[in-house]
């Protein structure tokens, strides 16, 4: 039986990943920065709180990885916990540094210091492209627009040194938005599907939202989880664009959730340029076609199957 270590396990994707490690027959450990007071809703949610063991680990300190690592002696590490919110990289860039630079550098220098061949899965973003004119590969240079993008690109070039310097199997993801009912709230197609779910129940609110003409490349988390898996069963380390290859704005993703509820969304939406970011991406589309050559994965739930079932589950919980 292999055992995984997820960092980050309360998040999004950690709990999915928990998921399809478990099915994979994965004994599972994760982290929490305090797993005592913890929130793992996500877990309870998929019914597998009780089949993971939870133990505390604050990335940005080297000794709590190391103590989480020397606990577990796990055959893959996933790192998927750090600040990984875009707008809010603008208001605290250095705890954002912190938590994702230092976090990964920390892991790193465990498992040069441990020298078991534990595999490594680092969360990196396509955020570090910037805007891509056409859909960013592999060989897309990195353009970061913002402190959280600025840190998974040191991060990124972190683990590749590390795999050519000392030898690490260690992969960077570079993972275009992937979307689910687990998404926390303060995310922005999170806020949309919510806010037209109450909306569509009576609700009088307002929903006010930034720049409506940014274009995003949306997928599908529990597909998602399983391309991180995927890249860490090869026979050698790579790093991968995972993307569904289509690009929508915001304003299309907004049309079509207030629709799919009946709904006009002119009349309960209202832009707010307070909430514009100091420098956004208009642009941002993936190309996964090394995905597909080198590990058969693939992208099945385009933009109209994420919207379609994150409207499914909210209407569910409305229920
Ligand atoms: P979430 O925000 O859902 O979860 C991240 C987890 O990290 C949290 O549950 C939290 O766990 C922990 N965390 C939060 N803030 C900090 C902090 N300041 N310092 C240390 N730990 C913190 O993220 P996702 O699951 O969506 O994303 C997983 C990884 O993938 C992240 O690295 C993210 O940046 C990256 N990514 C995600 C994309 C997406 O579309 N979802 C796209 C591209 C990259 P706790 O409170 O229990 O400590």
């Amino acid at each position: 039986m292999k055992t995984a270590l997820i960092m980050g396990i309360s998040g999004q994707d950690g709990a999915l990943l928990a998921e399809h490690l478990l099915k994979q027959g994965y004994k599972v450990s994760g982290t929490s920065r305090d797993h005592e007071v913890g929130n793992f809703w996500r877990l309870e949610a998929l019914g597998i709180r009780d089949r993971v063991t939870l133990t505390s680990a604050v990335l940005s300190d080297f000794r709590s990885v190391l103590g989480a690592l020397q606990q577990t002696m796990p055959d893959e590490v996933y790192n998927l916990a750090g600040q990984t919110s875009v707008g809010m990289s603008f208001l605290y860039p250095v705890e954002t540094f912190d938590s994702i630079l230092i976090g990964t550098m920390n892991i790193l220098e465990c498992l040069r210091f441990l020298g078991k061949k534990i595999r490594f899965y680092n969360a990196g973003s396509s955020e570090c492209f910037g805007n891509t004119r056409e859909p960013a590969n592999e060989e897309t240079p990195f353009r970061p627009r913002s402190p959280y993008a600025t840190a998974k690109a040191a991060a990124h070039y972190a683990v590749s040194n590390y795999r050519e310097a000392y030898g690490i199997f260690g992969c960077t993801g570079i993972l275009f938005n992937h979307e689910s009912p687990l998404r926390p709230a303060r995310f922005v197609t999170q806020k949309i599907v919510s806010a037209a779910s109450r909306i569509a129940a009576g609700s009088q609110e307002r929903l006010c939202l930034g720049n409506l003409k940014v274009c995003r490349d949306w997928g599908w988390a529990p597909e998602y989880v399983r391309a991180m898996w995927l890249m860490l069963q090869g026979d050698k380390p790579v790093d991968l664009v995972v993307a569904s290859g289509e690009e929508h704005s915001l304003e299309e993703f907004v049309a079509r959730v207030f629709g799919a509820f009946d709904l006009n969304w002119r009349d309960h939406v209202v832009v707010d340029e307070s909430l514009f970011r100091p420098s956004d991406i208009e642009h941002s589309c993936g190309n996964a076609s090394r995905a597909l050559a080198e590990l058969g994965w693939r992208p099945e739930t385009l933009f109209s199957g994420v919207v379609e079932k994150l409207v499914a589950a909210a209407r569910n919980k409305s229920a």
